[in-house]
């Protein structure tokens, strides 16, 4: 298992630190596991005036999975946009060919009480969105800002997709549904747009390869209306890049915390890249007190979707739950008059739950 770990900025190198643990523990126990450090983002611009350094995409090529902190911070934010650290992100999906972003949202019994929704609304909730990450508006020529023959301004972006792209994420999709509750929800707004009514046609085609799976379609605003409503309806919710963007981000505040949130980003062959969902919280860096969870949970996903090692990610799944059993928090995920602990303490409580 070959895995490039790139820490990034802000608390990107405390929390990276204690999934290395994690790995550093499995490894201990006989798993073959090689580490590789590398820049990105800030990191990156500041050793090699690049956010995704020449060397960082040739390490994460060569690996079989990568490791993600965060990136970003203040003192990059004036710099001009090709420069700034969150232009190696989106660089590295790209350079990567990372199509499928997968994050899961699921509350755990312990933080039932942290979700912004009523307990039994979201108590026992397990949903995962599938997003398209390489396609859609985001990506779409052309786009710009351009003068009228009235003189006057006008913004423009073009959303696209092409058969061959929504074809191989409604796979994926199918595959997890396979592997999971067999529901599958495809998001669009195909009352209104011509590359939705087009999304639709190609996932309903592809869904009669997974006859054990239940397709249904639903308009993104009813989406985001459901997903607050009655949130535990949906198993795997498929969809493109911009809506999935908005949606994942709403789904995420149904478990209540942020730093609890992995995600998985993965091309045609599995490989993938496994981070946090939230960023670099240069507001707490260097404090020792972000939660260090959800890179830890990224790697339990690292272990089952690219090394196919269902028995490992259910390990380091079980390891997080019985820290919380435990009653061990950090500051975010804290209820009041609970005692908190500090990054390395519970990277260090998973290890020993391991
Ligand atoms: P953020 O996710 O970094 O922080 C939002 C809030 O959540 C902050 O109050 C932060 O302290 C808290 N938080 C985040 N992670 C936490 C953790 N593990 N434990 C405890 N608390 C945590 O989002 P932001 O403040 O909007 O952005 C900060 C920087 O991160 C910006 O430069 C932004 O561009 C970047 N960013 C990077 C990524 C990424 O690397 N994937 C994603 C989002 C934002």
């Amino acid at each position: 298992m070959k895995i490039a770990v790139l820490p990034g900025d802000g608390i990107g190198p405390e929390i990276v630190a204690q999934a290395a643990k994690v790995l550093e523990a499995l490894r201990s126990d006989g798993l073959k596991i090689e580490m590789e450090y590398a820049h990105i983002g800030g990191a990156g611009y500041d050793a090699a005036g690049d956010s995704l350094p020449d060397a960082t995409l040739k390490l994460s090529q060569q690996s079989d999975a990568v490791l993600l902190g965060a990136v970003g911070g203040y003192q990059y934010d004036t710099l001009p946009r090709p420069m700034r650290p969150e232009q190696g992100l989106l660089r590295i999906r790209k350079g990567l060919g990372l199509f499928a972003n997968l994050r899961p949202a699921m509350v755990y019994p312990e933080l039932v009480n942290a979700s912004s929704l009523k307990p039994e609304l979201v108590s026992g909730l397990d949903i995962m969105i599938l997003r398209e990450l390489t396609g859609d508006i985001y990506f779409g020529q052309p786009r710009g800002i351009r003068t009228l023959d009235n003189g006057e301004q006008q913004g423009f972006d073009t959303m696209l997709y092409s058969e061959s792209e929504i074809r191989r994420v409604a796979h994926v999709g199918f595959q997890i549904a396979l592997k999971r509750g067999k529901k599958l929800c495809s998001v669009d707004k195909a009352n209104v747009l011509d590359t939705s009514m087009f999304w639709r046609e190609i996932v309903t085609e592809v869904a009669k390869e997974y006859p054990a799976v239940e397709l249904s379609h639903m308009y993104v605003d009813n989406a985001a209306m459901q997903l607050v409503r009655a949130p535990k309806q949906f198993d795997v919710i498929l969809t493109g890049n911009i809506f999935g963007d908005i949606l994942s981000d709403e789904a995420s505040m149904l478990t209540g915390s942020i730093g609890m949130l992995p995600s998985a980003s993965l091309d045609a062959n599995n490989k993938g890249l496994y981070e946090p969902c939230h960023g670099s919280a240069p507001d707490i860096a260097g404090k020792d007190i972000a939660n260090p969870l959800a890179t830890i949970l990224s790697v339990a996903m690292m272990m089952r979707y690219t090394f196919a090692r269902e028995d490992i990610a259910q390990r380091i799944e079980t390891a997080v739950r019985k820290t919380l059993q435990q009653g061990l928090r950090t500051a975010d995920i804290a209820e009041a008059g609970m005692q908190k602990i500090g990054c390395a303490a519970m990277g260090g409580a998973v290890v020993a739950a391991l």
